[in-house]
């Protein structure tokens, strides 16, 4: 299984993160493999492609349209550009710059201002930041108010960017109402909002104008994909601004409830989103994950993987650590607390022995190591259990 990795000399590791890009995303099921090593040995129409992948996803989601993108982070570039440049094939080809008087602003919670919002300035918006965290700062109870946003919003507004999440302020029922009234689209980042499979549609139905998912995160998709879903035109858009455009007169005639080209002045060239090309491999394998994850039984996965923490727990019952399993997240985690020495300790020496072992640093600074049963294969259970009895040794 991890033949090629040996023949490239690159060590296979051992994943108690969870589908982290820097960890190479999620195994694959065989299911979504083969469907990605059949999609390679034959030549398609991307735009027929996608334009049938936006059937498929929609049929999940409850949007009007889909597209299939490199990454969630792909999907909020396509989907920034989309609400600068509306279905306005001048406004494309010049992105990122955008016009004087055009829509160059995103506004965004400062609460919610994180790393992957580079996206949206690569896309040519200026991101205005509205309101004062102070709930984080320990301060205060108070955080973005919907007056606030309203205030942001102006002839320049692009759209509002929300990142969901749980401790996410506003409500987003509240972002979407004020952006809505003021004639602005709302852009949510749901990356990592899956499970529970219920958030595929949860957005949308909320009133989202676009979302964006990971397709290489809980959809057990290829690393590189994701979804990038909602109101008909803005697809329409965004696919514009990703597919190679290099179409002779007369050969593009994509299916109207995909792009409709009769709304079109002409067409744009290669777009801004044309460096984060989508393979028809990555669009084949998640499909097959997308309905995989949909038909998937929730209950008894969950069950799966508390099962398989507990019998780590089991196996390292004994050592000087604390042990405490969550049952109740979406995706299960056991925390350890070793007593003799720092956490980030722990997780440099598990890293540093072969194969390299890999757990979740999120809660180092309190003292606490992170296992998530997501991406372990069966082998790697008794690996773990090995790798962390020797590791604790103080
Ligand atoms: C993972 C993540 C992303 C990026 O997703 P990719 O599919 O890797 O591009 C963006 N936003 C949030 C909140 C994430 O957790």
């Amino acid at each position: 299984m991890s033949a090629v990795w040996s023949r490239l000399g690159v060590a296979r590791i051992v994943n108690a993160k969870g589908p982290a890009t820097r960890l190479s995303g999620p195994p694959l099921h065989p299911q979504v493999a083969a469907a990605m090593a059949e999609a390679a040995q034959s030549c398609v129409d991307m735009l027929a492609l996608q334009a049938r992948a936006s059937e498929i996803i929609t049929g999940h989601t409850g949007a009007e349209a889909a597209l299939v993108t490199s990454g969630a982070a792909a999907g909020l570039l396509l989907g920034a550009a989309a609400c600068a440049t509306g279905l306005d094939p001048a406004a494309m080809a010049r992105l990122p710059e955008i016009a004087p008087g055009g829509r160059c602003e995103v506004v965004m919670v400062r609460s919610q201002r994180n790393q992957y919002d580079h996206a949206l300035r690569t896309a040519g918006l200026r991101i205005v930041e509205v309101g004062l965290p102070d709930r984080f700062a320990g301060a205060g109870c108070r955080d973005a108010e919907p007056w606030e946003i309203a205030a942001a919003i102006s002839a320049q507004t692009a759209c509002v960017h929300y990142v969901a999440d749980a401790r996410a302020r506003p409500p987003l029922e509240a972002v979407i109402e004020v952006a809505h009234r003021h004639g602005v689209p709302v852009l949510v980042d749901a990356a990592a909002q899956l499970p529970p499979r219920a958030n595929l549609r949860r957005f949308v139905a909320a009133g989202a104008d676009l979302v964006a998912f990971s397709g290489g995160k809980a959809i057990g998709g290829p690393q590189a994909s994701g979804i990038l879903c909602g109101r008909r035109d803005l697809i329409a858009a965004a696919a514009l601004q990703l597919l190679d455009m290099d179409y002779p007169d007369g050969l593009f005639a994509p299916p109207p409830a995909f792009i409709d080209a009769a709304e079109l002045p002409g067409l744009p060239p290669h777009g801004i989103g044309r460096p984060c090309k989508v393979g028809k491999e990555q669009i084949a394998g998640l499909l097959v994950a997308l309905e995989r994850f949909a038909a998937g039984d929730e209950a008894a996965e969950h069950a799966t993987r508390v099962a398989l923490l507990e019998r780590l727990a089991a196996g390292l019952e004994g050592l000087p650590a604390d042990l405490e399993l969550r049952r109740d997240l979406p995706v299960p985690l056991l925390a350890l607390t070793p007593h003799a020495f720092d956490a980030g300790v722990l997780v440099r020496r598990l890293a540093a022995t072969a194969p390299p072992v890999h757990v979740d640093p999120e809660e180092t600074d309190q003292g606490r190591v992170l296992l998530n049963p997501m991406c372990l294969l069966p082998e790697d259970e008794a690996i773990l259990v090995e790798r962390l009895r020797a590791a604790l040794q103080p």
